[in-house]
């Protein structure tokens, strides 16, 4: 009887180029903001993405399995704007809005 062992994939023996590759990706994301990607379905976050990401990505959420590609400039929101535009064009901001 052939036992198949399964071994864990060791990280420590990458190729050298592809260390250089992960640690060179580690340097250029330094001090750029992240974002979550929420799930249009049930708000799940999909992915952290960072401030330069741009382009088309093939969503899949783990909670409720929607999948489908989304554009990530249509899925970028500003924390706390809402409260922002109240506090700046007054209470009744959103109202004269929808009364246009
Ligand atoms: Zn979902």
């Amino acid at each position: 009887m052939v036992v198949e062992q399964r071994v864990a994939r060791s990280y420590s023996d990458l190729p050298q180029e592809v260390k250089d590759k992960i640690s060179r990706s580690s340097l250029e994301v330094e001090g750029l903001p992240m974002r979550d990607v929420r799930c249009p379905v049930c708000d799940y976050v999909i992915a952290r993405v960072y401030a330069d990401m741009q382009g088309h990505f093939h969503a899949r959420c783990r909670k409720c399995k929607w999948e489908k590609p989304i554009n990530l400039a249509y899925f970028r929101s500003q924390k706390g704007i809402w409260r922002l535009k109240v506090k700046y064009y007054g209470e009744d901001y959103f109202e004269k809005l929808n009364n246009n």
